[in-house]
């Protein structure tokens, strides 16, 4: 089986944590804050605070803009649920505005329209490494003096007009074993804001800056130096990961001619890191996908079900049509082109495809 997923895990990484390991210092740490610095540099950011997962990045990240009960946050229903969720935790409602058929990305025409009184922040999700429309996303926000929260959770390393995501709002990552990079479990939030800053490194440590002094409600949202020393590695390592991705992908965008599969665009002034490569076909999705599995091809449907039609979302209330996230829900079928990858499994991808 071709997986649509897999960690590369190397020497480098084994004896990083070992050193950890053997150093006595096996929680927050020297190594974190190595790793918070590296990534803050990467990112092109003044600030970066890492913490456990990619959930606790967005939530903390909602917590340090004060965003609470009575707000409400503009994002995408066309995601995975943590986006939503980290909404909830705070009190605040999400709002979802649909998506642009051809990024699967939240669509800036139709934010304006669900812009209330009540309306704190917009956070668009970079989904699959490519990335939303910042340039119209920042300016509905600064028209509307609204706070712009990325989810970057699968975009480390994707640029807008050659800027890194998560420099242009309050940037959050995760590092989930699938994603372009991980630590095990593990997220960064990254801004040029101070303050911010430093309300998120409280938050995820009890409200505490001085240990056993609490100034607010805080949570343990911390990363380990195991995590970090490997977060290490890897950061050093992306740049290639994500040559291979984008190598990859556009190995299949050539290889796969088949007048029923949409291959995915790139955007002008985009730089698409491919978390996912992701197909659309328009009928018999659950038909291709069996054939796929069968003949060794690892695939994913990220996602099936938009957010506002899960039941959670549906029980609180939520029953609004949003028909291209919908539509698309049915349509996706990833495949993985994550860099272990060979051109042999390539060109065998494509040609089950195009036989199809
Ligand atoms: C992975 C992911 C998250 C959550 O990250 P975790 O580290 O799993 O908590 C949030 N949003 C998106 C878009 C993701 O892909």
């Amino acid at each position: 089986m071709i997986p649509i997923a897999k960690p590369i895990i190397g020497d480098e990484e084994r004896e990083a944590v070992l050193e950890v390991l053997n150093s006595g210092i096996i929680a927050q740490g020297p190594r974190v804050r190595e790793f918070e610095l590296a990534f803050s540099e990467f990112t092109g950011t003044e600030f970066a605070i890492a913490v456990n997962s990619g959930t606790a990045a967005l939530h903390i990240a909602l917590l340090a803009h004060d965003i609470g009960r009575g707000d409400e946050v503009i994002t995408t229903p066309f995601t995975f649920i943590s986006t939503s969720n980290s909404i909830l935790f705070t009190g605040a409602r999400p709002v979802f505005v649909d998506i642009e058929e051809e990024t699967f990305n939240i669509d800036p025409d139709r934010i304006q329209e669900r812009i209330t009184g009540k309306t704190r922040a917009l956070l668009p999700v970079h989904l699959y490494g490519h990335p939303a429309d910042m340039r119209a996303i920042m300016e509905i926000a600064e028209d509307h003096e609204l706070l712009v929260i990325e989810d970057a959770c699968q975009a480390h390393g994707a640029e807008f007009n050659g800027k890194r995501v998560g420099s242009f709002g309050t940037g959050c990552f995760s590092f989930y074993p699938t994603k372009n990079m991980t630590t095990s479990e593990g997220g960064m939030i990254t801004t040029d804001d101070k303050r911010i800053a430093e309300r998120a490194r409280m938050l995820r440590d009890h409200g505490s800056r001085e240990r056993y002094i609490h100034e607010i409600l805080g949570f343990n949202l911390r990363m380990t130096d195991i995590s970090a020393a490997i977060g290490l590695c890897q950061l050093r390592k992306l740049p290639e990961f994500n040559r291979r991705r984008i190598e990859n992908a556009q190995t299949l965008n050539r290889l796969i001619h088949n007048e029923r599969i949409i291959t995915p665009r790139i955007r002008e002034n985009c730089k698409h890191v491919f978390h996912q490569y992701t197909i659309r076909v328009t009928d018999d999705r659950d038909r291709i996908v069996n054939i796929l599995n069968e003949k060794g091809i690892g695939t994913g449907i990220y996602y099936p079900i938009p957010i506002h039609k899960q039941k959670l979302y549906k029980d609180l209330g939520y029953n609004e049509t949003l028909p291209v996230s919908e539509r698309l829900a049915n349509e996706v079928i990833s495949l993985p082109v994550h860099p272990s990858v060979t051109m042999e499994n390539l060109e065998y991808i494509s040609s089950v495809l195009n036989g199809l």
